[in-house]
Formats: structure tokens, sequence, C-alpha cells
């Protein structure tokens, strides 16, 4: 084990360095400009610092409703007044060639409209998860890409933890054998009075927001697409919390090699794990899906995981393919490819019956 994670260090040590110090800034042009949508707590508290820590980007400008976070915000950065927008008057950051990339971090139901609109715009975008409240969306939002000429990525942190290229490696060289058996839990008790419990702007409830998650793990664990997916929504013992979002909900995502994939999210209590078995080894994450502190172990001992900035690395990299004109990792396809899921997650939840996946 040990051996196999320094070699998967050395590799995502390559790609950090790639996306940190690629053509761009080597060639001595600059970073790229990166305009965050919505400064709430994920802006705020990591991808606002996560931008200090890259190499590739900067963040150039904000987009917000909330006046009274702007000063503090253009002092902390050192954001001109140029590059601060409303969310009314977005549509000028066409005009400002200091902004290549906006980075969509708002509630799921708007994450269609910015998207659009910093496509019509001439930006590439990033965009966070879950990519929208529907699969339709989604396929709006990859359309308005594609003829914008813009990348679109999706915020898929976990693509690059070291704990994902781990997975993926152990999954593509079957250095385990075949994965035989598969259990993710991404549960986290949510406080009344969020949007995040608000289905016209969430989507729905902890599937949307974690166990998407669950389902992200399955697949580059299974390294295949499902082609089933079974659902049951759990007992609300809150119903005026849980009026218009599920309060948890179970699913199992069956692949065409036999891999069922166990999977629960619940907004009722904590959770945050990833149990993988073969029939020679096993492999645990607790926590699994976290922004860092991941911990991993097998039958054979801890897992030494290096430290890194997902945030950070997922930007450069998105940087990296903006600059070098490839697609991301992590596409607005692959977002659109979830939707389907959720939303057959949802089928089969609300039909008590298996529904069967055509991606
Ligand atoms: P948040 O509630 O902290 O921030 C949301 C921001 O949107 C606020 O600044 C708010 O003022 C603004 N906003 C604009 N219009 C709004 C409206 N109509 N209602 C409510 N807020 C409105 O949320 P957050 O935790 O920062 O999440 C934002 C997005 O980022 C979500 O899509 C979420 O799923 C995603 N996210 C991703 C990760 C990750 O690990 N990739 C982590 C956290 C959040």
């Amino acid at each position: 084990m040990a051996g196999l994670l320094s070699g998967l260090y050395g590799c995502r040590r390559s790609a950090g360095a790639e996306a940190g110090s690629g053509a761009f800034s080597a060639a001595g042009s600059g970073k790229l400009g990166v305009a965050l949508v919505g400064l709430g707590k994920y802006s705020e508290e990591e991808l606002a610092p996560a931008l200090l820590e890259t190499r590739a980007c900067r963040l150039a400008g904000i987009v917000t409703g909330s006046p009274e976070k702007i000063g503090k915000w253009q002092r902390k950065y050192d954001i001109p007044d140029g590059n601060v927008y409303s969310y009314s008057d977005f549509d000028r950051i066409a005009e400002n060639p200091d902004i290549d990339i906006v980075y969509v971090v708002l509630p799921n139901a708007l994450h269609k409209e910015y998207t659009v609109r910093a496509a019509k715009a001439g930006k590439h975008v990033i965009c966070e998860k879950p990519m929208a409240v529907s699969a339709a969306e989604c396929e709006e939002m990859v359309a308005a890409c594609k003829k914008a000429g813009k990348l679109l990525s999706i915020g898929y942190r976990m693509h690059f933890d070291p704990s994902t290229l781990l997975i993926r490696q152990l999954g593509e060289n079957k250095t385990l054998g075949s994965f035989t058996s598969l259990t993710a839990r991404d549960s986290q008790k949510m406080k009344s009075g969020q949007w995040r419990l608000d289905k016209a702007l969430a989507g729905g409830g902890p599937l949307m927001d974690l166990g998407i998650y669950c389902v992200q793990a399955s697949l580059y664990c299974a390294g295949e697409l499902p082609v089933a997916v079974k659902a049951r929504f759990g007992k609300i013992d809150d119903p005026e919390k849980f009026a218009s979002v599920e309060q948890s909900i179970a699913f199992d995502l069956t692949f065409p090699s036999g891999l069922v994939a166990h999977c629960h999210s619940s907004y009722a209590e904590e959770e945050n794990s990833l149990r993988i078995e073969s029939d020679r080894e096993w492999l645990e994450f607790s926590p699994a899906f976290s922004y860092s502190g991941l911990k991993g172990k097998t039958s054979q001992g801890k897992m030494n995981l290096p430290k890194v900035n997902q945030q950070a690395l997922q930007m450069d990299d998105f940087a990296r393919c903006v600059n070098e004109g490839t697609r991301s990792r992590v596409p607005g396809e692959m977002g659109l490819r979830d939707l389907k899921i959720l939303e057959a997650i949802y089928e089969a939840a609300e039909t008590g019956s298996e529904v069967k996946l055509k991606l």
C-alpha cells in the first residue's frame, strides 16, 4: 500500500505542477482572472482562500447581491471597483478582459441562469455541484457553453484528492482484484432556515447536496456506469423542517459488472464514509468526502494520504484546460450525467420500483 500511495503521490504532484505552472505562467503572461458569483460560505471559506494558493489563476472579481460584503472582499483580495458586479449588472462582465473564468457558487436553482449568462458574456465557467436542479437545465448549460465556444466544468473537487486518484487507479488496474462491494454514506445535520431545505432553490434534499458525493464515488470506484437503481426515502422526524425536501434517502446503484453500491444520505445525521471491498482486500475512508483530513485504512493498516488543497488544484487544472484548450476532467457532461442519475434515484424512491438507467 505504501508503495502504491507514494506512486500516486508522484502522479498527483505532477498533475498539480502541470496545473500550477503550466504554459500560461511559464510564458509570463500572468494568471487567469476568476470571478466568484455568490459570496456565501463556500466562496468565503474555501474558494477565495484557495485562490490565494493557485498558480495559474487568481481572484479577480466578485458578483454579489449583498453590498455590505463588497468593501471587505475588495480590501482582503485587492479587487478593483471595475471588477465588482451585482446580479442585475452581471452581464457587463462581457466587457471585462480581466475576467476569464466565472465560478457560479449560488443556490442550485440559480446555477443554470448564471452559467448561461456567463457563457453568453464569453467567459469560461466552473459551476458548483449539483450542476442544476434538472437534467434538462444541464442540457441547456452544456449547449450554451458549446455555442459560446467556452469550457464548462463542475465543482467536483474530490477528483483532485489523492484518495480518489488511488481508488481510480486500483479500480482501473484491478490491483486488488475486482471490487465486489461498495458502501458510501454522506450526511450532515441541517439547520432550519437554509435554502437547502427549500426544494425551489435546492432542487431536492440531501441527495442533491450530499448524496451526489456517493453517486460520484460509486462511479469512479466502479469505473463504469450504473444500469439500474433502487431507492427508499427515510422517515421524517420533523415534518415542518422537511416539508419540501426529503430528510434522508437510501439507494443502491447496480453496475454491469454486478457490483452494487449501497448509498445513504441524510440531513438528520452525521456520516462521511466510503468502504470498498474486493475478494482480496478492503479499503475504508472516513472522513471520505471532506475538504481535508481524509483518513484511509486497509486491512494492512492506515494509509498515509498526502495533504492537498482540492479547490486550488481544481481551479489550477481548469486554468490549464483553458490555456491549452482541453476538456476538464470534470466537464459539464459529467454534471449532466449525474443529474440523470439523481432524477432516476428520486423516481425509484417515489415509485418504489427499480429504475433502469441508459446513460
Ligand atoms: P450559502 O448559502 O453559504 O451561499 C449562497 C450565496 O448565494 C449567498 O451569498 C447568498 O446571498 C447568495 N444568493 C443569491 N441569491 C440567493 C437566493 N435567492 N437565495 C439564497 N441565497 C442566494 O451556500 P454555499 O454553501 O456557499 O453553497 C453555494 C453552492 O456551492 C451550492 O450549489 C452548493 O451545493 C455548493 N457547494 C459546494 C461545495 C463543494 O464541496 N463542492 C461545498 C459547499 C457548497
